[in-house]
């Protein structure tokens, strides 16, 4: 009974073993107890961050992050924001990129850096309050406010709200779009570790019809619901990064015909169809849910 129970929960997965046997394939157990466990629950409460190599495991939105790096709370052109989440943790590749990405910004008018937003947890994971993704170490918030003071205190990084772009509910941008969002996005798009940026459907069609050079950048900006306080950078799985999955890249071509497209359905929204399926509602991911390389980083 207890074996069959076993072989029914058990999820096996292939891993690459850390330390002296890299080559050789493990077999990964996750216990049928801790499987049926939600996965935000646990990784909600880690403070600190896996002592292993960095690795990210699984998909954006279903993963977790081995030996994760933390964002300094404060750099020379950064400052991360609401500390009190402790979500300023990333792959080490994410966290070269948001820095790299603060030093351009601090080349454009009006800015001294970024404030960066939430990134992931020290072992990634879901969360207990707020994204869907943001699980694998690869995913970043940026704030719109251009980060003019880099000496904010721990309670003004708590109590300063960003600021919104848009206006008509994201069918176009507001009085606080400038053309220095236009740089920063087409610099953070430009970086060849990036694979998506998602923002509010204006911003998007507002950049199609300024930018008068190179447009290869504008196929990753993709448009998204909210995303107007922040944009959200996503990158690539690292190379070699084995237990991580990428999505499909966008489709070819800068994207500015569907992205006018979301534009005109929040104008007009089309009548609903009455044959569509009611949504399911989304069950909690569970630690079965998750590849099994997760409950070796929880256990770390
Ligand atoms: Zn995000």
């Amino acid at each position: 009974m207890i074996r069959s129970a076993l072989a029914a929960l058990a999820l096996t997965a292939t891993l690459a073993a850390c330390g002296a046997r890299p080559d050789r394939a493990e077999t990964v157990t996750i216990d049928p107890v801790l499987s049926t466990r939600e996965a935000k629950q646990l990784f909600g409460a880690e403070a600190t961050p896996s002592t292993q190599r960095s690795e990210p495991f699984g998909g954006y939105a279903r993963g977790c992050l081995a030996g994760a790096e933390q964002l300094p709370e404060t750099g020379s052109t950064w400052q991360a924001m609401r500390l009190s989440r402790n979500r300023n943790w990333g792959h080490p590749e994410l966290i070269d990129y948001v820095q790299d990405l603060s030093r351009k910004a601090a080349q454009l008018p009006g800015w001294n850096g970024l404030y960066v937003g939430d990134m992931s947890q020290p072992r990634g994971g879901p969360m207990l309050t707020g994204h869907r993704s943001h699980q694998v170490g690869l995913d970043a918030d940026i704030w719109m406010r251009p980060a003019d003071n880099l000496n904010l205190s721990r309670s003004e990084r708590e109590n300063i709200s960003s600021i919104s772009l848009r206006r008509a509910s994201g069918a176009y941008t507001n009085d606080n779009w400038t053309p220095q969002h236009h740089q920063l996005l087409k610099a953070a798009a430009s970086d060849p570790r990036v694979a998506r940026i998602f923002v509010f459907p204006g911003a998007k069609v507002r950049m199609c019809n300024e930018e008068t050079g190179d447009r290869d950048w504008l196929r990753k900006i993709r448009p998204w619901w909210g995303h107007h306080y922040h944009f959200h950078v996503r990158l690539n799985c690292p190379d070699g990064a084995r237990g991580c999955e990428n999505q499909a890249p966008p489709p070819p071509g800068d994207g500015c015909d569907q992205a006018q497209e979301w534009v005109n359905n929040i104008l007009n929204p089309p009548p609903p169809d009455p044959d569509a399926p009611a949504p399911t509602p989304r069950r909690e991911l569970t630690m079965g849910d998750l590849p099994a390389q997760c409950a070796a980083v929880l256990a770390d």
